[in-house]
């Protein structure tokens, strides 16, 4: 989890293909507009000695606004997802996994990209949000930090999805370093000027960081706070499936904010308030996210930690 006390300069290859991904879900509209002008206008996010590849990872889901059409792309990443052939109807989405896969991937080769920053809104109000998925990752703990002090006095929170059972097979999963940029609050099929520019502003710090890195900038020893995913919390639902209560109030709009046993969780329709009865207090996001009514998550638990990454140099000048 932590580093060594003693600072080692962890040695990375120069960064030199980088992919920006939009509408991996078709109706988070931020990186779809951002990569549809990047294609056309490809100045802002240039950056000398680096490939810098906008690209639309779900066209037709984007064409008809929807998150996906057959299957969520940002799940199928995996062996079976990725092997999957010869079947009389494979989903549009796993065929287009396959697609990404040959030209970003293949995953886990030294022939994938080094990094992917794949760009997604949520209706949860998690503001600016980095998604790490290794915690021994020492280069993109050090991009996060970077991207954090260039934010401020916007804070960017950092979502760690490491878990032992929780697979999320995400489509920058084949990148070297994978980097998932999270906004919202902003509804499904809506395009806001805020959150644009949050979004706008972390990419281009995230491009100047591997730029510095490109030329031999050090980056010492950092730590930064990140949530770390703990477990999805399901709706209460009645024999038919049907929701019997909601998120309280108390609880809306709190991501990210302290819930302790005994705080209100959820309301049922005749008033009834249902507790947060775990034993630790937890740190919940996506909450009341609507994109995960149909997986049954009504948010999900996190736990705040620190995390430490030694100091980063290029070692290929
Ligand atoms: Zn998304």
């Amino acid at each position: 989890m932590l580093g060594s006390a003693m600072s080692v300069s962890s040695g990375v290859s120069s960064i030199r293909r980088v992919a920006i991904f939009g509408g991996t879900h078709g109706n988070e509209l931020t990186g779809v507009f951002l990569v549809k002008h990047w294609l056309k206008h490809a100045g802002e996010i240039a950056r000398s000695g680096m490939e810098v590849r906008p690209f639309i990872t779900n066209p037709n889901a984007v064409e008809k606004c929807v998150r996906y059409v057959d299957t969520d792309l940002n799940r199928v990443f995996d062996n079976q997802g990725l092997g999957l052939q010869n079947k009389v109807k494979i989903p549009y989405e796993i065929t287009r996994a396959q697609e990404i896969n040959s030209i970003f991937g293949p995953k886990g080769s030294k022939d994938a990209y080094d990094v992917i920053l794949d760009l997604h809104n949520t209706t949860s109000k998690m503001g600016a949000t980095l998604i790490l998925e290794d915690s021994n990752d020492d280069f993109t703990i050090q991009m996060f930090h970077y991207i954090q002090k260039s934010m401020a006095p916007v804070h960017c929170s950092v979502l760690l999805i490491e878990h032992p059972k929780v697979k999320y097979a995400t489509t920058r999963s084949i990148a070297k370093h994978p980097v998932g940029i999270e906004v919202g609050p902003q509804p499904q099929g809506v395009i806001r000027a805020d959150i644009l520019e949050k979004m706008r502003r972390i990419i281009i710090y995230a491009l100047d960081f591997m730029q510095q890195f490109n030329e031999g900038s050090e980056f010492p020893p950092c730590s930064i706070e990140v949530f770390k995913v703990l477990e999805k919390t399901a709706y209460p639902r009645n024999e038919n499936g049907e929701l019997t209560a909601i998120i309280h109030e108390n609880l809306q709009d709190q991501d990210w904010r302290a819930l302790n046993p005994g705080d209100p969780m959820f309301i049922t329709m005749d008033g009834k308030v249902i507790p947060y009865e775990g034993e630790h207090t937890v740190y919940p996001t996506f909450v009341n996210e609507a994109a995960y009514y149909e997986k049954n998550e009504a948010f999900v638990k996190t736990q705040k930690m620190t995390l430490s990454a030694q100091s980063v140099q290029c070692k290929s000048l």
